[in-house]
């Protein structure tokens, strides 16, 4: 059976497009911070399962997960309902191109995440390996409206000298209102940090977010002379949707 099923610990509303949950960490349920699993609930005897991020380190014994609520989705329609003791299926096997051995060790981390693209990244930055491999890490999450700034307080109470928070907001009015990948491809985000233009020699890039920025980001950084990780070898970035859009 690839899935088990796993119990609902609590259950944390962010706005009224996002939320966070915890479940029950299936036994011997094996994973790498960055990665994603299948989870999926069961309606009239049948399936709904979608590809999630895992929010929570390995080193947890539950599992965290960051969920849009698409209202007429198939899985999160249901999923934005559930509530502490309720059932969700977990997949047994995680799976993904985020963790840290999809890029060399080198000097800065770019995170570049947009929406509940930014649930890898806080799995990233809460695991002491990340600031082994880096000397500084910069997590920059875009979103529409200031309630969708999940886990903001959690991150910026980890009093990290290494680990540079930028939040962006582009539809409210807020301190950086600009679109996190125009920030890091005109400069100015590694400027405001007075750290080192960006340079695909030394600093490394991980994308997690909406099909367009992550489609626009690969092709600036191509262009710019980066390489991405895939079969052929480890690069200097690497990516992973935060979900496939559909049209209908
Ligand atoms: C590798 C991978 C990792 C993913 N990780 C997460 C995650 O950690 N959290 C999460 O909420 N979703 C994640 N997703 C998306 C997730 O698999 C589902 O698409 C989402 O839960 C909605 O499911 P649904 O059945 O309600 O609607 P679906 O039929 O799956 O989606 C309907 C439409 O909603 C939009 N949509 C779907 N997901 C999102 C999203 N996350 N943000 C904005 N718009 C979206 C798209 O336009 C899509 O066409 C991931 C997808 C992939 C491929």
């Amino acid at each position: 059976m690839p899935y088990s099923e796993q119990t609902v610990q609590s259950v944390r509303p962010w706005s009224d497009k996002t939320f966070s949950f915890t479940l029950t960490r299936p036994q011997d349920f094996a994973f790498e911070n960055g990665e994603f699993v299948t989870i999926g609930l069961k309606r009239e005897g049948k399936m709904v399962a979608r590809a999630y991020s895992i929010v929570s380190t390995t080193d947890r014994d539950h599992l965290e997960f960051l969920s849009i609520h698409v209202p007429d989705g198939p899985l999160t329609s249901q999923l934005a309902q559930v509530r502490p003791g309720d059932s969700v299926w977990v997949n047994s096997k995680a799976t993904g191109s985020l963790t840290l051995n999809h890029v060399l060790p080198g000097r800065v981390l770019y995170m570049l995440a947009t929406g509940t693209g930014l649930a890898p990244f806080i799995s990233l930055i809460r695991d002491p390996a990340t600031y082994a491999r880096f000397e500084q890490v910069v997590l920059v999450h875009s979103v529409r409206t200031v309630s969708e700034l999940a886990y903001h307080d959690e991150i910026s109470a980890l009093d990290n000298p290494h680990l540079h928070y930028v939040p962006t907001v582009t539809r409210e009015p807020f301190a950086t209102p600009e679109r996190g990948a125009d920030l890091f491809c005109t400069g100015q985000l590694s400027q405001r940090l007075g750290l080192p233009k960006p340079d695909f020699e030394h600093d490394r890039v991980m994308i997690c977010g909406n099909p367009e920025m992550t489609h626009d980001m690969t092709t600036w950084l191509k262009d710019a002379g980066w390489t991405i990780t895939n079969h052929r070898g480890i690069g200097n970035f690497t990516t992973e949707l935060a979900f496939v859009a559909h049209h209908a």
